[in-house]
């Protein structure tokens, strides 16, 4: 794969030396995506198991964000956070009616709405709990790039980037009721998770793991922060992950796949730990009425049973197709749920699959060495998925294959 970041400076051409180097990319511009498909300067396509990175719930460019973008950026861009809109009143209804949570605050990154519960816990803390600001999180979470939300998340090597370290996060294995148990102290304020872990390659927890902990917060008088900004809208299965177990988190944050594309990320809570005063919590584009009338067209479509149930029989299908795949290449299965899925390899050979994939037209995401990890739109039909096996099978073989030799 060829990758841009070498590109000339100062060719007076549109160059990436115009950017600042974050990541390597590879040198193909895309200029168009259609559903499934995403389209290159060249003219080349490629099938998208990764769809921005889960953020795509509903495919490339999709007529239903098409026209409500049409509609509102007709209508009004931004009236100013300092009014209603109508289009972030209705997302905020649309969003409470479908989940146990009674007040949204809209922002525009993932990571801005764990700042938000962040700040949301310590008031509530301030507020209840003698002071309290002390968060229980995770190892191998992630929870965004902020100053704040790098210090919550348990990346490994995160805590030596950008030092000084935000305070106030105690880190404990993920899935292990126990030691959150032994973690919480009259300091703690909430225990903040993702129902699965996404970036750390799709760790799905013990069942139950939700269910504990909610018995657990509760008895011990903490909050619980559910960050469902990947396992959100329908990604799982149910339209948020935590339903699957039945649980009331007492806050929970969304990002990606409820704008379908465009950046729109939400904090809910439940009505009383709402403690927020004016001047608390804010930003230029809160409620920003283009993105919110965005959000409520997709999530009344995610919203749709009978549109859920479809993509659960497809991703059954992905499912089942990437369980053979592993059987038949030597891999050691999969693992994931609904269309949050990763492929374990037997040694880290994710990266090297991945860019072979991109050269054969197909996009699938390696967050980890040993894992190749699967994300496409909730609309992705069976005969893509099945094109996505076909393309996919032979390079897992070769890569597994060569280094065994
Ligand atoms: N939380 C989780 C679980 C995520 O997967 C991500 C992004 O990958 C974030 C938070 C951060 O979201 P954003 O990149 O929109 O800030």
């Amino acid at each position: 794969m060829r990758t841009s970041n070498s590109r000339a400076a100062g060719s007076g051409v549109a160059s990436p030396a115009a950017l600042m180097e974050i990541t390597v990319r590879p040198e193909p511009v895309m200029v168009r995506g259609e559903g499934s498909w995403l389209f290159d300067d060249a003219g080349r396509r490629y099938l998208d198991f990764v769809q921005g990175w889960a953020v795509n719930s509903l495919g490339h460019a999709p007529a239903v964000i098409r026209d409500a973008l049409a509609v509102q950026s007709s209508r009004l861009l931004s009236p100013s956070p300092a009014f209603h809109n109508a289009p972030q009143l209705a997302l905020a209804t649309e969003l409470t009616r479908h989940c146990a949570l009674d007040r949204v605050f809209f922002c525009s990154s993932g990571a801005e709405a764990n700042e938000g519960a962040i700040k949301l816990a310590r008031k509530w803390g301030r507020v209840n709990r003698g002071g309290a600001c002390e968060i229980v999180t995770t190892h191998g979470a992630f929870h965004g790039r902020t100053l704040a939300t790098m210090a919550a998340s348990g990346k490994a090597g995160w805590d030596d980037l950008f030092p000084p370290v935000v305070p106030g996060f105690r880190k404990v294995p993920f899935g292990d009721v126990d030691a959150v148990d032994a973690a919480i102290t009259a300091d703690t304020v909430a225990v903040l998770v993702e129902p699965i872990q996404g970036e750390a390659g799709v760790v799905v927890p013990p069942p139950g793991y939700l269910r504990d902990l909610r018995a657990l917060t509760s008895r011990r008088g903490v909050l619980l922060l559910l960050d469902e900004i990947q396992t959100g809208m329908g990604r799982t299965g149910p339209l948020f992950a935590h339903q699957a177990e039945d649980v009331r988190p007492d806050v929970m944050t969304l990002g990606k796949g409820i704008g379908g594309g465009v950046p729109l990320a939400a904090l809910l809570a439940r009505e009383d730990v709402c403690c927020f005063a004016p001047g608390d919590q804010g930003g230029t584009f809160n409620g920003n009425p283009l993105m919110t009338a965005v959000g409520l067209a997709v999530t009344r479509t995610i919203a749709d049973e009978a549109f859920r149930e479809r993509a659960a029989r497809v991703a059954a299908r992905l499912s089942e197709g990437l369980e053979s795949l592993s059987r038949r290449t030597g891999c050691l299965g999969v693992r994931g749920a609904g269309f949050l899925l990763a492929l374990r390899l037997p040694r880290p050979v994710a990266g090297d699959i991945a860019r072979a994939c991109f050269d054969a037209g197909l996009v699938v995401n390696a967050p980890r060495p040993e894992l190749l990890r699967f994300m496409p739109a909730l609309t992705v039909r069976a005969d893509e998925v099945d094109a996505m096996l076909a393309l996919l099978e032979p390079i897992v073989a070769e890569a597994v294959a060569s280094r065994e030799a």
